[in-house]
């Protein structure tokens, strides 16, 4: 058990093994449904939850976090990939928030995770959907969000500074590049996260380490200020029961079924992104990002992401979206078309659905409401579009992205214990000793190491070979050999 003694500053030595398994689930939920109680029940174990986890743990504080599935069951899982600069932000003016993703990435590069993000390139080819008028305001964002690259401390070396290009060397580095009506092109450098499930677990792995008790298929109902009931969803443990959690303080990190959990204090209007995974060759191989903006609105764009596995990703994010939240969000006929019409009119060759192998969607939880969501309650920092709020003694903490995720945690840990400081922004995040290339040795380090309990764990979240359902389904057998030896 952590001591509680203040961390002042000072990064705490993590206290146990950062290795998660079955039998250490089974055995610490078997603590708590005892009676054990802790300093801080987070629930939900997505980016945000996780970061909570860790936040606490290293004030000091006795942590569980419950997940109703897996780590990065949700939205987390869904995203684009990337570490934002914020040039979105500052395209609508929204500086602070520009800013505080500025700092964010800075520190996910540079030291929480800089074995798990890349710089990367992405060009705007300026053509005939940008004018000249239009290519001169997008420079003037780009040398913006320069010089908060350069504020919050990363070096250009790691993000060089956005530039002009010609036409050829656009296409030397998107050979797919159409050269109709092409004056040229904007070159600016952000951050690609390898995988953002890998980071959500790399944040519950160090949590894990500083004494956190990390429940996968736990779930969360009737939250309240000293606690809440937990129901086990797993076989194995205290399989089925529900038992009350006790804890002083309950933190709910459920993204987009917040509202749902904190009985309508929070209003949530969630937004909707979809991608597409295609064969890199249909886009002729492509070394960097094209950001290819959209006819009708200079601000947004469908992005063109080459990924670390050799596929390329085509999306769009933040179409409004109504409706029951559902599990698994899916891309629909309509969008796919929309995806792969708006890409193919910077392209030589516009894609097809051929060239299309998997599909991804995700539900942003966006603040809704004229006071951001927070229905009049105390936020500790609507301005950044994440929200802290308090009601009936449990704190929501909901809003903001992956990049932010960790600030929000300390939002919100600063709010639930003023008096001990947080160290999270010093913190080197586990994940370094994942077995590389050899698939079945990672599907192994994912049930010994990495808490996976399942097949879908093993090929959805601790590899995403799930993102195509042809390398899925190839590898189906060598997962659940994965998990057989490890019950043998
Ligand atoms: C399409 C898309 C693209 C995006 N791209 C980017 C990007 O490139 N960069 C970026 O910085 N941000 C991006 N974002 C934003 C970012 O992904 C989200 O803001 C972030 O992942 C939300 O994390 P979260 O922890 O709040 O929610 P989630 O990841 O959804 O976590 C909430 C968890 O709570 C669990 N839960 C729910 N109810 C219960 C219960 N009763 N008991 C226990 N557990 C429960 C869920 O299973 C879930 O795992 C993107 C978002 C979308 C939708």
């Amino acid at each position: 058990m952590v001591s509680l003694r203040r961390a002042r500053g000072r990064v705490p030595a993590a206290v146990a093994p950062d290795a998660l398994d079955a039998a250490r689930r089974a055995r610490e939920l078997r603590a708590l449904a005892d009676g054990e109680a802790v300093d801080v029940l987070v629930v939900g174990g997505g980016i945000v939850g996780t970061w909570a986890a860790l936040d606490a743990a290293t004030r000091g504080l006795s942590v569980a976090l419950v997940e109703r599935g897996d780590v990065a069951q949700g939205t987390s899982r869904w995203s684009s990939k990337l570490a934002h600069g914020g040039l979105r932000y500052l395209a609508h003016g929204d500086v602070g928030v520009a800013w505080e993703s500025a700092r964010e990435r800075a520190i996910l590069m540079d030291v929480s995770a800089p074995h798990l993000i890349r710089p990367l390139p992405f060009v705007i080819p300026l053509g005939g959907q940008v004018g000249r008028a239009a290519g001169a305001k997008l420079e003037v964002g780009l040398r913006l969000g320069d010089a908060l690259r350069a504020a919050a401390g990363t070096s250009r070396r790691r993000l060089p500074p956005a530039r002009r290009v010609s036409a050829e060397e656009a296409q030397r580095l998107v050979p797919g590049l159409s050269d109709r009506q092409l004056r040229g092109a904007l070159l600016h450098w952000d951050a690609q996260i390898e995988d953002d499930a890998r980071l959500v677990l790399a944040v519950a792995r160090t949590a894990a380490a500083h004494g956190a008790r990390i429940l996968t298929y736990a779930e969360a109902s009737a939250l309240r200020a000293d606690g809440a009931t937990v129901r086990d969803r797993h076989g194995g443990g205290a399989a089925g029961e529900a038992f009350d959690l006790r804890a002083r303080h309950v933190i709910n990190a459920t993204g987009v079924w917040a509202g749902e959990l904190s009985g309508g204090a929070v209003r949530l209007r969630p937004s909707k992104g979809s991608h597409l995974l295609l064969r890199a060759a249909a886009l002729g191989e492509p070394r960097a990002a094209v950001n290819a903006p959209l006819p009708d609105d200079g601000s947004r764009f469908v992005f063109a992401v080459p990924r670390p596995d050799g596929l390329v990703m085509v999306g769009i994010t933040d179409e409004p979206f109504d409706g029951p939240l559902p599990d698994v969000p899916a891309v629909d006929a309509e969008e796919e078309a929309f995806l792969l019409r708006s890409i193919g009119r910077v392209l030589e060759r516009a894609p097809t659905a051929d060239d299309v192998v998997g599909r991804f969607a995700g539900l942003r939880p966006l603040l809704g409401g004229d006071d951001g969501g927070a229905n009049g309650a105390a936020t500790a920092d609507l301005s950044r579009r994440h929200a802290v709020v308090e009601h009936d003694g449990v704190l929501t903490v909901v809003g903001g992205k992956l990049t932010t995720a960790r600030r929000m945690a300390q939002d919100a840990l600063d709010h639930l214990a003023p008096q001990r400081a947080c160290v999270t922004d010093r913190i080197r995040l586990a994940g370094t000793d994942r077995p590389g290339g050899d698939l079945a040795a990672q599907l192994r380090f994912g049930v010994t190491h990495e808490l996976a309990l399942t097949v879908e764990d093993l090929l959805d979240r601790r590899t995403r070979l799930g993102l195509v359902p042809e390398r899925r389904a190839a590898e189906l057998g060598a997962a659940r050999e994965a998990l057989a030896a490890s019950a043998s």
